[in-house]
């Protein structure tokens, strides 16, 4: 190994490094290998103590700062992030096992835009005026406070900066616990922050198991809670966080449905499905996973992407080459082969794939079902893992029934050539996030975020403004005040 993933110490609180080796330790393993690359110690009590009031006392001075500057301190974050995405996406692969072909375009890049999106918009956040004759209200759109966020370990990189830069924007400060298993890159997010003139303690990186994270969902100096995570998870934190009537955003998983018409482009169907299956080995909450493919096309959809995954490249990580990485963890390896496992014994056809590999670290051959039906548990629970379900249908009202009959509602994709039944299929879907011949892209300028059991709140774009700030609403009476006696 070339390259030195150790952190300088765990956690990052009030502008520094702080070690506190009376946490429960937290051993950090390269995917790949399945090598110890670094030890983290969970925060302890006085640990979230110094991240809770470094947080408040620099968002009581971060408030007063103009928009505009805090707009700038993001600007000039993105543009370091930018400059460092070869280091930051090393970190990246090591903290996750993605290959570098995507880190080095889809983590450090899409938290740089976040930064640069939120940098942009700081000093266009105003309220309103609204007139009532001679009187009137004047709204002033004012921060939450701390705010915490608790990251899964898909994305730590883009997590962070998707839950931060809103928050910086608005003008409140952040604690963030990154997910257990991907502590790394975060702290680096906190040194660049810094570095661009963010003021000690408005970004803080604690490092902790659940119960840190409970910790930063119950505690009264906290205003809101931000989590990215799986359904279970968010309604434990969501639960935990009415006890003091805070805030939520809760990004949490799926299991969406990409409709594939008899008219669509095969090419186009068989791609999307690749980047919304297998891209980073499966584990993306918004992916495609119950491909539902009209009768007339089944057979050579499924044909044509057996034949496209014999391109799938599992090699050494940091080798460019490589298009296909290992699961982020030897548990999730474990859970993704018991799905595997559960759609052959369910009746399922394994048409490629899902093999585990004999080799070091959490290798599966990304792996392809066909004759999937509605009750198969593949098809019904959220895998995180490189599995595609392919599910046949006859017509659109039974393709949409089917594809709504689930208690998640985070993404749809439909592939046609027929742009009005586009627009109607996609307006019956109940997903936050759809597509039209196409999947997965996430740009900032758009919300992002799910519907029923998929979620709470938006991120990215202005709706995320709304999540991190709250609006005062100041009555002005000009003339004199009547009162009864
Ligand atoms: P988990 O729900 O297991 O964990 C998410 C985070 O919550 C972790 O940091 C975890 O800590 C923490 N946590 C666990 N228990 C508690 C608790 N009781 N109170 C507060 N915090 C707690 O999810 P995974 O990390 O396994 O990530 C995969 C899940 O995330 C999938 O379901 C996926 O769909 C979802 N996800 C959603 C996205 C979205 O934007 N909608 C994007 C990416 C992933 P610890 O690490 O110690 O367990």
């Amino acid at each position: 190994m070339t390259f030195d993933p150790k952190p300088t110490a765990s956690h990052f609180i009030d502008g520094a490094y702080v070690e506190d080796t009376s946490g429960t330790p937290i051993e950090v393993v390269y995917p790949a290998t399945g090598e110890v690359i670094a030890t983290v110690y969970a925060a302890t009590k006085d640990v979230l103590d110094q991240a809770f009031d470094s947080a408040t006392r620099a968002q009581a001075e971060w408030a007063k700062v103009s928009p505009r500057e805090r707009g700038r301190v993001l600007t000039r974050a993105a543009q370091i992030m930018r400059e460092r995405n070869r280091a930051l996406s090393e970190l990246e692969t090591f903290d996750t096992g993605k290959p570098l072909q995507e880190t080095l375009v889809a983590d450090a890049t899409s938290g740089a835009d976040a930064l640069e999106y939120f940098g942009g918009i700081a000093n266009g956040l105003t309220g309103e005026h609204i007139p009532l004759g001679e009187d009137w209200v004047y709204t002033v759109r004012e921060p939450l406070g701390v705010c915490a966020g608790i990251g899964a370990w898909n994305y730590p990189t883009q997590i962070v900066c998707w839950k931060t830069a809103p928050a910086l924007a608005c003008g409140n400060a952040m604690v963030f616990k990154p997910s257990e298993t991907t502590p790394l890159s975060a702290l680096k997010v906190a040194e660049i922050l810094l570095e661009a003139g963010a003021p000690a303690g408005l970004f803080n990186v604690v490092q902790g198991l659940g119960e840190v994270g409970a910790a930063l969902a119950t505690d009264p100096r906290v205003a809101k809670v931000s989590l990215t995570g799986s359904a279970p998870t968010g309604k434990k934190v969501y639960a935990a966080a009415a006890g003091e009537m805070k805030h939520v955003t809760m990004e949490l998983g799926g299991k969406s449905p990409m409709l594939v018409f008899d008219d669509a482009s095969l090419e186009d169907a068989v791609g999307a499905a690749i980047l919304g299956n297998f891209y980073s080995s499966g584990q993306i909450c918004s992916n495609g996973t119950r491909v539902f493919v009209q009768k007339g096309l089944r057979a050579r959809f499924v044909e044509r992407m057996a034949e496209r995954m014999k391109d799938a490249v599992l090699g050494d990580p940091m080798d460019e080459a490589t298009n296909f990485g290992p699961l982020v963890s030897a548990r999730q390896m474990e859970i993704v082969e018991g799905y595997i496992a559960k759609g052959v014994e369910e009746g399922a056809r394994l048409v490629a794939g899902g093999e585990r590999l004999d080799r070091d670290g959490f290798w599966i051959t990304p792996a392809l079902f066909d004759g999937v039906t509605d009750e198969m548990t593949i098809a019904r629970e959220e895998i995180f893992g490189p599995v595609l379900s392919v599910l046949e249908f006859e017509t659109e009202e039974e393709a949409i029934a089917r594809a709504n009959d689930t208690p998640y509602g985070l993404s749809a994709g439909v592939f046609t050539s027929d742009f009005t039944r586009a627009h109607r299929v996609i307006g019956q879907l109940r997903a936050g996030s759809c597509f039209i011949n196409s999947y997965n892209d996430a740009p900032v300028e758009a919300p992002f975020g799910g519907v029923k059991g998929s979620g709470v709140g938006r991120e990215n774009s202005k709706a995320a403004i709304q999540h991190y700030s709250q609006l005062k609403s100041v009555y002005v009476r000009m003339g004199a005040v009547e009162a009864p006696f």
